[in-house]
């Protein structure tokens, strides 16, 4: 992979497509794009993911309670990525068992539920990951038994899939870049440029650690800046009638697996307003989430606060009534703004009072294309949208001479998935990894290695070969091994030590004390792998540090 400073160098020359924004719909428009034969380059004013795509559900699913809305063409395009998702990135997308509990005075009852079940299954073509199951009281019980039983009547169990958000929108950034896609970090888009007749012709993009500045001429310029939308736009000032976003904040909490002890997924209404939540196992952790609450502060400071913690917890204690959860359990919280859309007319005006799910792409006035709104799960999708636009305004404006076909992202793996084994067995890639290392990595961070990297993960187990030293774990007693801060750095884009901790490994998440005890560690090798002086090393560390205050912040708040 080109190192940021060469990266940064090509950033000057003309490109086709310029997108702005590093999360899941930019990665995956830029990956669209290259593999068409365009010439591309995506900036991102943080790290890839840094936004909403590292702070999701981390599901890729169909959205089971659209079809409480009738949004019957929603869930079945959903459904159908997931299955082309499960094929393309096999190590990142799994199949997940969800239970969905139904009491008495239920909202809708078990034989409506079922029929719904019956429709979900329906509409994949019967290519759930599984079909779902109806089970009785007892058999939930026998299931997850640290479920409350009283009043309980059944539960279906139905599938979808469980991902890591923030690795799925890097690897489409990896295979953008494979396919000569200049990705840019650290490089915020401060102004569009435009032509002699106001379209615009390019961006002018700063490099966010030296403040130096430069020109990108663009035959298009696709703003994908999830819940930045309405600032990116401004730049432009194309979009009459107010804000194009609704933005609502979802927060999760996560806590030790062993407290609710669940094995599936588990839907739950909130007691108290009846929104729906999820209790999600996630290794030897479990997160619950989410709130779904109006929010337009800065999206690069959201947070959990003690409110929204407080309203997990409630839920989930009266779910799980053994676990008696308090505000001390929870190790580390996640908050995100959903980019929701207000749909946008024909003539270029916004409805400010209706809010949508789906995705929609506006193009101003100055033929700065915006794409917003969406899941995760319909990311591939959204961008071959946005790259058919992006040609035919090309094609209008003479820019484009040659024809442009469609790009294969959906038979096309994503890099870990390339050589995945057809029946899904990870057991031969765990045991190789453990072979090509010469035995220095087993067991467990065997397995991480595996689900995390997929088949590059040999590449990994490679590297610690050379050098075992490679093979020490960050922080003790845990399987992330210190040879994942040389890959973050070397093939992931990685240039802060939050990026290694947050979005590589998902330490700040998941370690007990968030990755604080492997800060030196990482910042040290860092270090030599850049190039840094002390001063920048410190930086880093210390931008880490106050990621974590931030993000604890809320346990001081009555
Ligand atoms: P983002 O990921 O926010 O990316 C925008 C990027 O633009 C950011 O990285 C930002 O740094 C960058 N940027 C902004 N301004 C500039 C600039 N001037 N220059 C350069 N870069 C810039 N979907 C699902 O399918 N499944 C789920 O389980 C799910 N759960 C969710 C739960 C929550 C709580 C939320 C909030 C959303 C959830 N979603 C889910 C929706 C999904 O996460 C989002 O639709 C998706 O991540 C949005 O991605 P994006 O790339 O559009 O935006």
């Amino acid at each position: 992979m080109p190192t940021r400073a060469e990266m940064w160098d090509r950033l000057g020359r003309p490109v086709d497509v310029l997108v702005i924004g590093g999360g899941i719909t930019g990665a995956g428009i830029a990956r669209d794009a290259a593999m068409r034969g365009l010439r591309v380059a995506l900036v991102e004013m943080r790290d890839l993911a840094f936004g909403t795509s590292s702070r999701s559900s981390k599901l890729v699913h169909g959205g089971l309670r659209y079809l409480e809305q009738y949004e019957f063409s929603l869930v079945f395009e959903a459904v159908s990525e997931r299955r082309i998702l499960l094929d393309i990135a096999p190590h990142l997308v799994q199949p997940l068992g969800f239970l969905f509990p139904v009491y008495r005075g239920s909202r809708q009852p078990l034989w409506l539920l079922n029929a719904g079940m019956w429709l979900y299954d329906g509409l994949s073509l019967f290519r759930s990951p599984r079909i779902h199951q109806q089970l009785s009281a007892s058999e939930v019980a026998e299931t997850e038994p640290s479920l409350k039983t009283q009043g309980l009547k059944g539960a279906p169990l139905y599938y979808d899939c469980a991902t890591d958000d923030a690795r799925l929108t890097l690897e489409n950034a990896i295979d953008a870049a494979r396919h000569g896609a200049v990705i840019a970090t650290g490089a915020k888009v401060v102004g569009l440029t435009k032509d002699e007749t106001g379209r615009v012709s390019g961006a002018v993009v700063e490099d966010v650690r030296t403040g130096e500045r430069r020109e990108v001429p663009a035959g298009v310029v696709v703003n994908a800046t999830g819940p930045w939308t309405d600032r990116t736009i401004a730049l432009s000032k194309a979009l009459e009638g107010g804000s194009l976003l609704r933005p609502t904040k979802g927060v999760h909490i996560v806590v030790d697996s062993a407290r609710l002890g669940i094995e599936h997924a588990v839907v739950c209404f909130h007691p108290e307003d009846g929104r729906v939540l999820f209790a999600i196992p996630w290794g030897e952790r479990t997160y619950i989430g989410t709130t779904d609450t109006d929010d337009d502060a800065d999206p690069s400071e959201i947070r959990a606060t003690g409110e929204d913690v407080d309203y997990l917890l409630e839920a989930t204690n009266d779910y799980f009534p053994h676990a008696k959860l308090t505000r001390d359990d929870v190790f580390s919280t996640w908050a995100g703004l959903r980019p929701l859309i207000r749909p946008v007319s024909a003539d270029g005006t916004v409805d400010e009072s209706a809010v949508s799910r789906e995705h929609q792409i506006v193009v101003g006035k100055d033929g700065l294309i915006t794409i917003a709104g969406g899941k995760l799960t319909t990311y591939r999708r959204m961008a071959a949208e946005v790259v058919d636009t992006s040609v035919k305004m090309m094609r209008l404006t003479g820019a484009l001479p040659a024809r442009i076909g469609t790009a294969p992202t959906d038979r096309e793996p994503l890099p870990g998935g390339q050589g995945w084994p057809d029946d899904d067995e990870m057991s031969a890639l765990v045991e190789r990894i453990h072979e090509v290392s010469e035995q220095a990595i087993s067991g467990s961070a065997a397995e991480l290695l595996a689900r995390t990297y997929g088949m590059r993960a040999l590449e990994l187990a490679r590297r610690v070969r050379l050098n075992p030293e490679l093979a020490q774990p960050l922080v003790d007693g845990r399987p992330e091994l210190l040879v994942a801060v040389d890959w973050a750095v070397e093939e992931e884009f990685a240039h802060e030590v939050e990026d290694v901790l947050i979005r590589r490994t998902q330490l700040f998440f998941r370690d007990k004390d968030q990755g604080l005890g492997a800060v030196s560690l990482v910042g040290e090798r860092m270090a030599a792998l850049l190039g840094w002086s002390d001063e920048r090393r410190q930086q880093s560390e210390a931008a880490y540090r106050h990621e974590v205050a931030l993000a604890r912040a809320w346990r001081s708040e009555t």
